[in-house]
């Protein structure tokens, strides 16, 4: 029961970890992708969360792709080092 468990995290994480690669930035969920917040009845803010930018950022996304970046960069050392195919 418990390696199904370990096995799922695992699996739940990849699954996490591609789609902040492939989708780094999500609507803003405290303006509702509005950009503002509507404070009161006539005050309307800009949203202190995405500062009217609509999109956040998603945490870890950055993490991600320096990662995915370093990842690359060795690919493409070692094929320069080691050329193959030519
Ligand atoms: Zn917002």
């Amino acid at each position: 029961m418990n390696a199904h468990l370990i096995l799922f995290v695992i699996v739940a994480l990849a699954v996490w970890l591609g789609f902040l690669y492939l989708a780094p930035f999500g609507r803003c969920g405290k303006c509702k992708g509005t950009g503002h917040i509507s404070s009161g009845r006539r005050q309307v803010k800009v949203c202190p969360r995405c500062k009217g930018r609509r999109r956040i950022q998603r945490r870890g996304s950055r993490t991600v792709h320096r990662l995915a970046y370093r990842i690359r960069g060795r690919a493409a050392n070692r094929r320069q080092i080691h050329p193959e195919g030519q």
